[in-house]
């Protein structure tokens, strides 16, 4: 059984990315998983050629330190020529229609004058991601469910054109994860390629930073201490957080405070001492970068291993 998930270098890693994906990663993750850094689909948007190459290897750097088994991630691009190539063919596999229907293409094309033509055409390179692995599963939540579909449907369209080759993989809801809301906004998740960054903390933002910005959390003044996230969003965020921090229920936690400045106080504490071995090893790693580089170059090998032989034959059956 295998399992797919990737994580973008649009940003710095935060909390949200942490709590919600990372840390499971690496607790629940067997070897047979794959977690990569997408780089290629960092590229969708306009952005800075030195910054998606540093914040590749900062993610890296974060998996890593977080306990991600180094086995099993690598770096999208260190695939690139095998990507490339299957994207291509799977692109021939695709309709135009397909692809233009994409919400999410949709939504990040509206109202902009000028649309990268891969952005209506990543859904294919993450068919081929997924594809490429031999991925069973891709959890995913709502937004990249439709590419998911995407990708079972060309599986399923090349495998009866040309000949089996690849596994048609399902789209998982991943087990009910921590939602972490942004703190200054707590209407929208927590992002890391967020314009207004005062309310994401960084998996590695200094332990006074992630208790300034947890101090500054907005909510509310009602002045009551309870769990409701409709009425009282800012000061649900936080026990969740202090929640997925601690293995306690955030009902609980709300009684178990007195005040709004304890909650804050207890949330910054837990999130800087669960951050902070992380934080600790990232920066060892980022120290050596000939280390860094040998685990990318034997993730990369394998990953190139475990996909060989389905690119070879999606390659011959297809004619080339
Ligand atoms: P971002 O939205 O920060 O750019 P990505 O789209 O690269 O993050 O997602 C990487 C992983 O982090 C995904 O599994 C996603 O579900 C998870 N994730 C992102 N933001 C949050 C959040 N605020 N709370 C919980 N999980 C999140």
């Amino acid at each position: 059984m295998t399992r797919l998930s990737a994580i973008t270098p649009s940003g710095h890693v935060q909390l949200g990315n942490y709590l919600g994906a990372v840390r499971r990663w690496a607790t629940q993750g067997t070897e047979q998983d794959v977690y990569f850094i997408s780089d290629l689909h960092g590229m969708t948007t306009p952005h800075n050629p030195q910054r998606l190459r540093s914040l590749t290897r900062e993610q890296l750097a974060v998996l890593l330190a977080a306990g991600v088994e180094p086995r099993s991630v690598f770096v999208q691009s260190d695939l690139v020529r095998e990507l490339g190539a299957l994207t291509w063919v799977l692109e021939c596999t695709c309709t135009y229609g397909e692809a233009a229907r994409m919400i999410q293409f949709r939504e990040k094309a509206a109202g902009q004058s000028s649309v990268r033509l891969g952005l209506l055409t990543y859904p294919v390179l993450m068919a081929a991601d997924i594809l490429l692995q031999g991925a069973d599963e891709v959890p995913v939540g709502e937004d990249q469910a439709q590419h998911v579909e995407l990708a079972r449907a060309l599986a399923r369209r090349f495998n009866g054109t040309y000949g089996e080759v690849f596994v048609v993989p399902n789209p998982v809801t991943p087990p009910s994860a921590a939602r972490v809301r942004d703190l200054s906004d707590p209407s929208r998740k927590m992002a890391k390629s967020a314009e207004d960054s005062a309310g994401v903390v960084f998996v590695l933002d200094p332990p006074e930073l992630v208790e300034r910005k947890v101090r500054r959390a907005v909510t509310d003044n009602l002045g009551q201490l309870r769990y409701a996230p409709q009425t009282q969003p800012g000061l649900a965020n936080l026990l969740e957080i202090l929640a997925a921090c601690t293995g306690k229920a955030p009902a609980e936690l709300a009684d178990s405070v007195g005040s709004y400045a304890e909650l804050k106080n207890a949330v910054a504490e837990a999130v800087v001492e669960e951050l902070r071995p992380i934080r600790a090893a990232t920066m060892a790693l980022l120290d050596d970068p000939a280390e860094l580089d040998r685990i990318r170059a034997a993730g990369a090998v394998r990953a190139r291993e475990r996909s060989q032989h389905r690119l070879a034959a999606a390659l011959r059956l297809s004619g080339i």
